[in-house]
């Protein structure tokens, strides 16, 4: 659907009804890509491929390479169930990739997901994540993290060794405050 379009219908819905406003701006997205509370869809990027976990979730495993995306939006569902993970590689040295979105739905982001992404100059980074692995953004040299949580929220985050590494230009966006690549926080 076209962002006007979703504009126009979440003015329509705020006039008429009180859905829209009970998101407030933060829409409640389901495993079907859908707001469960206005219904608004979730905007992903096509061609990616999946792996079915244990518990019933799916993990994102990568994306086609004739898929040369430079923005990569990854879904919160994937035949109903919750996208809940960035996979080991998944990403890994895709050089035309600059901007990727995870959604509320992933608690973790794997081994060497984004490592190589030299070109990867943003990417969000919801506050669901609760594991971010070894290696993940090593050589992310460009990269803005924009971090849906605190500094201290961002900090709890378990990760793996080298997660950033040989990424000296990596920072860390949070609501109060940035973090830089060795660890300098700077509060707004
Ligand atoms: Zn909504």
């Amino acid at each position: 659907m076209k962002k006007w379009l979703i504009a126009a219908v979440c003015l329509f819905l705020a006039c008429g009804l009180a859905a829209c406003a009970r998101c407030g701006g933060e829409h409640a997205f389901t495993a079907e890509n859908k707001c469960g509370v206005c219904g608004t869809e979730w905007d992903y990027t096509e061609g990616l491929s999946y792996a079915e976990n244990a518990d019933d979730t799916y993990t994102v495993s990568g994306i086609s390479f004739e898929r040369q995306e430079s923005r990569v939006v990854l879904p919160y569902g994937h035949d109903g169930k919750a996208v809940t993970a960035v996979g080991e590689e998944a990403f890994t040295g895709r050089v035309e990739m600059t901007a990727a979105v995870l959604p509320q739905s992933v608690v973790r982001i794997g081994t060497n997901a984004f490592s190589n992404c030299v070109n990867l100059a943003e990417i969000e980074i919801p506050t669901s994540v609760a594991r971010i692995g070894a290696y993940a953004f090593y050589r992310c040299g460009a990269l803005t993290v924009r971090y849906a949580g605190t500094v201290e929220q961002w900090n709890a985050i378990k990760k793996g060794e080298n997660w950033n590494a040989s990424a000296d230009g990596l920072r860390v966006e949070c609501t109060d405050g940035s973090i830089a690549q060795d660890g300098t926080v700077t509060k707004n």
